[in-house]
């Protein structure tokens, strides 16, 4: 499990975890029936999750609660509640753990679909729209471009909106995207913060699932919450 810990002002401080293989399977709906047990190993509170559309739509808890957001179609959730842990599910897509320093947390579900969409963008505005402090970012694992042949219809148009970084090679030198380097455009775009970047690749590394490189169907959670102590 990959894990990262920040003080916030007034005592608090925020937790972000990664987890890799070992530490099981967060796909919902999981057959086994020990999701919950895998999850109170990780942070014991209530998870939110979404049902990830690869979208634009980021859920705020504090509107619509526990209830209304669990479940509900978008790859982005924001709260100001330190009762709930906000969780992602990814296997190659990247998961993306946001917090201003005065207490608003967000968690973010990024493959180039919902980069293209925006989801960085609508995230980022609604944690401004509660907070003037500066915004910072956890960047998980995920798939690398030597990893990520990409064929070249979707280039251009992606390449002219995030930038040439975006251009990768794989392994074997074919044409790949490297979606994390437009993860990190799209944040320095929206005047994020990068604390954390994790380029552990999830098809490569070892240790982790990969829904590309193994059709794997599980997947790790990446969770961010706020601790009161
Ligand atoms: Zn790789």
């Amino acid at each position: 499990m990959r894990f990262f810990d920040r003080a916030l002002v007034n005592g608090r401080s925020i937790r972000v975890r990664s987890t890799e293989e070992t530490d099981g399977d967060f796909a919902i709906g999981d057959a086994d029936h020990q999701l919950n047990a895998r999850r109170r190993l990780v942070v014991d509170r209530p998870w939110v999750w979404l049902t990830q559309v690869h979208g634009d739509v980021c859920v705020d808890v504090d509107a619509v609660g526990l209830e209304g957001a669990c479940g509900a179609p978008a790859d982005s959730l924001i709260t100001r509640r330190t009762d709930l842990a906000l969780s992602i599910q990814t296997a190659d897509c990247i998961p993306i753990a946001l917090w201003s320093l005065d207490g608003v947390i967000a968690a973010v579900h990024a493959g180039w679909r919902g980069l293209e969409a925006g989801v960085i963008e609508t995230t980022t505005r609604s944690m401004r729209a509660q907070t003037s402090a500066a915004l910072h970012a956890f960047i998980g694992p995920s798939i690398g471009p030597e990893c990520y042949e990409f064929g070249a219809e979707d280039f251009e148009r992606l390449e002219a909106r995030f930038g040439s970084a975006i251009r990768g090679t794989t392994s074997d030198g074919r044409s790949a995207l490297d979606v994390r380097a437009g993860v990190i455009s799209e944040l320095l775009r929206n005047h994020v913060v990068i604390d954390v970047d994790d380029d552990a690749c999830t098809a490569c590394a070892g240790g982790f699932f990969s829904h590309r490189a193994r059709a794997d169907i599980a997947r790790h959670a990446t969770v961010i919450w706020i601790e009161e102590s």
